[in-house]
């Protein structure tokens, strides 16, 4: 099917902000016309009851090639992004060997031709994510990374976080910055808190992050220059974010659906799939994150998709790696969590998890116009659905979804004209 014509759905398009019934045709891959309002004649993709929006944009992800495929490939890793919706995912740095260098880039790009959706790479602000020395980001740029992260890590060194932030100014690049100093943060595993002290778990201090975040918005006024900060998960970083909003400073924040759905109360399971870094905070912490996100503090809410073996995931507590996979349940968990009781609506939904993530990466992504590359998700708003291991595509099961119910379900994900993903 090249050429179709969706009917009969709501169409949710950020971009001109419209949320209203309307019709979609896709001729040769591309967009060849939005039309507002109800359809004369049916066509042949039926989308009645259902939301029909551009393809979803995850800018922050973890595919594990190369080194790690029996954790993830980008190809494993398109799937499970095209089964949560996602038409283009921008995927992290910290592979073996790192993303910080021309050849790995291309490497992406050229392993991205086989995905089943568009896979953007984000390159090392650093060599080997070391934090000691400036990557050559401009070689970088050439070959096709749309940002720059030592993701994983933060850059614990200020001079050289204020260096790569100019350089990634001067490109016209964005830099992302995970926020989490190490001596802080110690050898953590949890928050640190009433909980960390009744689990006797090691626990990271929320000042680790907000510190670096503080760090980050202070660096971006004096320098100039953009930067957006990774999953924030404290209450205290939504509000240096809301300052530094307010001052107008070019800085763009992410969160992702743990922070605003989990807990540090639930680690007394023990349960190392909700161990991640920066960790669960506490229930006013959540609050604040939904707060920040239903107020515009957040630009983007992004999975963090983190896939790790479950031999990985089978150790103790302090040994198991950070991380959990999320591309399959993000949006399940924005509809569910988030506009199920009304903190926002679809067309901020779509906002954060499509426009603007693209227009923070500038890639071609994120819009319902003629002339744009058809890449559209649709989306049954009532579906409910209980989540199942079976309904995992990733390499990884890590999640402490499973077991779940969600209302709001993807149901079919096309990438430029093609459908890539159909609920049956
Ligand atoms: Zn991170
Ligand atoms: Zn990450």
């Amino acid at each position: 099917m090249n050429d179709f014509t969706i009917t009969g759905g709501t169409i949710v398009n950020p971009v001109d902000n419209y949320y209203g019934p309307g019709t979609i045709v896709v001729k040769k891959g591309k967009i060849a016309e939005v039309r507002k309002g109800k359809a004369g004649k049916r066509g042949n993709v039926d989308a009645s009851g259902l939301l029909v929006c551009p393809g979803l944009v995850d800018m922050h992800v973890h595919l594990r090639e190369p080194g790690f495929e029996y954790k993830e490939t980008i190809y494993s890793g398109s799937l499970a992004a095209a089964a949560g919706g996602f038409t283009s995912v921008a995927c992290m740095p910290n592979t073996d060997p790192p993303l910080d260098n021309q050849e790995a880039v291309r490497f992406v790009v050229q392993k991205a031709k086989e995905a089943v959706v568009h896979v953007y790479p984000i390159g090392a602000l650093t060599k080997a994510r070391k934090g000691k020395e400036l990557a050559e980001m401009g070689d970088m740029l050439q070959a096709g990374a749309v940002a720059f992260s030592d993701d994983g890590n933060g850059v614990q060194n200020s001079v050289i976080m204020r260096r790569a932030m100019e350089y990634c100014k001067m490109l016209g690049v964005t830099a992302i910055s995970h926020c989490e100093f190490d001596d802080l943060a110690d050898s953590g595993v949890m928050n640190e808190g009433a909980v960390s002290s009744r689990l006797g778990l090691g626990g990271r201090p929320r000042i680790a992050e907000e510190l670096m975040i503080a760090r980050e918005i202070m660096l971006a006024e004096y320098t100039g220059s953009p930067v957006h900060i990774a999953h924030v998960s404290s209450a205290g970083g939504v509000e240096l974010i809301k300052q530094a909003k307010k001052k107008k400073l070019r800085v763009t924040a992410e969160t992702c659906p743990h922070y605003f759905s989990l807990n540090d109360e639930m680690l007394e399971s023990y349960d190392t799939n909700l161990k991640v870094h920066p960790p669960l905070r506490t229930k006013k912490d959540v609050n604040a994150v939904k707060k920040g996100i239903a107020s515009g503090v957040f630009d983007v809410i992004a999975s963090d998709h983190a896939p790790h073996a479950y031999e990985e995931k089978a150790l103790e507590f302090d040994y198991s790696p950070p991380g959990m996979i999320g591309l399959e349940t993000s949006l399940a968990l924005v509809s569910t969590e988030l506009i199920n009781n009304k903190v926002i609506d679809w067309l901020e939904a779509v906002r954060l998890m499509s426009t603007t993530p693209a227009y923070i990466l500038n890639i071609p992504a994120g819009k319902l116009k003629a002339g744009e590359i058809a890449d559209i998700t649709i989306i049954d708003p009532k579906h409910e659905w209980t989540f199942t291991e079976d309904d995992i595509k990733s390499l990884s099961k890590n999640t402490p979804f499973v077991g779940k119910k969600f209302i709001g379900r993807v149901v079919r994900t096309i990438v430029s004209g093609k459908t890539v993903f159909e609920l049956k």
